[in-house]
């Protein structure tokens, strides 16, 4: 617990903003958020993510109090990967337990109920939509402002880092949905992630939207591809009707699972989009030379193909505030600022590369382990615990020789 109160800024009402926000609450610090929309807004606005989120990070939220949906949103103890063409021949396919469950809340069900427990707790919440003049007085009235404004446009104000940033260009087009008459997959439930290869994926999981339990998907096309096709769909019925037809044609196993006709939980359950995956340097500079840092998607976005983003997010917000607690009364300057985000790298490198491997062409060695975890139950067993920690799997997920040299010396535990 940090000795000396602060006095903190925070532009962004999202998985990190909050989570930060009301972690500084809860320790005694004096806390401002900036947020363009308010819970309500969130509430009646569209879908913003399929935010599935792993034992980790849930566990943080757990710290702060705030899984106020564990007993109420389904639960998912599995993953399973599944590459197979158009007609249904499997190439490959690997299931395995999680240790912990995941969950997905909808993000307009969350925020909301965490917006109001950040002003319960004494946070200054303001509707604005920040700009530098924003950020600028903002900065001059607080001891540390931080921007967690995910994809906005203040984002701009930082730097992308073109050592960590592999990618220039979104590497899919996103296609996201929450349906009714999905059913659940056959055996536990599961993270599903089928790919199809060259064209693109599909990965389901079960979620708690407005109206209760439903099925979300996001359809990832590779562009260019035969499923990039959404560039003349207007309305969430043709969004609805192309995922359907996409699914039916290009997964043909999991389309199994349609039962009738898909339908939307609402209709504002549907997103399109694309992602450039990129990693930036942490610190901005405003015109008059304050300085503010950046949190989460803001400066470490990714392609939401792994489901990492809000887990990400989760985790930076823990590391952040710890950071934040233990500064005493010294400074939250550039170096601290630097130090800190070194910190959050050490972790979230992991989720960039694991994400951005799976988007790319596959090296040999990641399909030597994909392969082998189709028989081997306790490397299916890792591999299912990976969406919860992507570093638990280095170096040898992410490494060749370290891959084989782990691949030899395995004992394979049968399924
Ligand atoms: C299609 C899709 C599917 C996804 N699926 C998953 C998944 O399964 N698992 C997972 O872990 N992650 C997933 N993600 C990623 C995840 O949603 C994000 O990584 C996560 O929400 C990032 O949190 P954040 O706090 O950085 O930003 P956000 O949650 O986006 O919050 C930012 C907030 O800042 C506000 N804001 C922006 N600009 C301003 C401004 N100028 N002033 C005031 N407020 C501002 C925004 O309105 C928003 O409320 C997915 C993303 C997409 C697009």
């Amino acid at each position: 617990m940090r000795e000396v109160m602060a006095k903190i800024a925070i532009v962004g009402a999202g998985q990190a903003g909050l989570h930060l926000g009301i972690g500084l609450l809860l320790s005694g610090h004096q806390v401002t958020m900036l947020s363009n929309r308010t819970g309500e807004q969130i509430a009646a606005g569209t879908v913003i993510s399929s935010q599935s989120m792993y034992g980790m990070a849930l566990g943080l939220e757990r710290e702060l109090g705030i899984d106020y949906w564990q007993d109420s949103a389904p639960q998912y103890a599995g993953a399973q990967m599944r590459v197979a063409d158009s007609d249904g021949n499997v190439m490959l396919f690997w299931q395995g337990a999680m240790d912990e469950p995941g969950q997905s809340i909808d993000q307009r069900v969350k925020m909301p109920v965490w917006i109001d427990r950040f002003i319960e707790l004494g946070g200054d919440f303001r509707l604005v939509d920040a700009g530098i003049a924003e950020l600028e007085e903002l900065a001059g009235s607080h001891d540390l402002t931080v921007i967690a404004s995910g994809k906005g446009e203040i984002g701009q104000l930082f730097t992308r880092n073109p050592d960590r940033s592999p990618f220039t260009q979104p590497q899919r087009v996103l296609a996201l949905t929450y349906v009714n008459r999905f059913r659940p997959r056959p055996g536990i439930p599961a993270i599903c992630i089928n790919i199809n290869p060259g064209i693109g994926e599909f990965v389901s999981f079960p979620g708690l939207t407005l109206s209760g339990a439903c099925e979300i998907f996001t359809i990832e096309a590779v562009p260019g591809g035969p499923m990039d096709v959404w560039d003349d769909v207007k309305t969430p019925e043709e969004h609805l009707k192309v995922s359907e037809h996409l699914l039916r044609t290009f997964f043909p196993l999991e389309a199994e699972r349609i039962d009738g006709h898909l339908e939307l939980t609402d209709d504002k359950a549907v997103l399109r989009g694309r992602i450039t995956p990129t990693t930036k340097y942490p610190v901005a500079t405003l015109p008059s030379g304050a300085q503010v840092f950046g949190l989460a998607d803001v400066v470490c976005l990714n392609d939401p193909l792994t489901g990492q983003g809000s887990n990400n997010a989760s985790k930076g917000a823990k590391i952040y505030l710890d950071a934040i607690n233990a500064r005493g009364d010294a400074p939250f300057d550039e170096a601290w600022m630097n130090a800190v985000f070194e910190e959050y790298w050490d972790y979230a490198r992991y989720p960039v590369a694991y994400t951005n491997q799976t988007l790319g062409q596959p090296p040999e060695h990641m399909l030597r382990i994909l392969k082998t975890a189709e028989s081997d139950a306790g490397l299916a067993h890792l591999m299912a615990n990976s969406f919860n920690d992507p570093k638990s799997i280095a170096p040898w997920y992410y490494d060749a020789a370290a891959a084989h040299e782990f691949l030899d010396g395995r004992t394979p535990v049968a399924a």
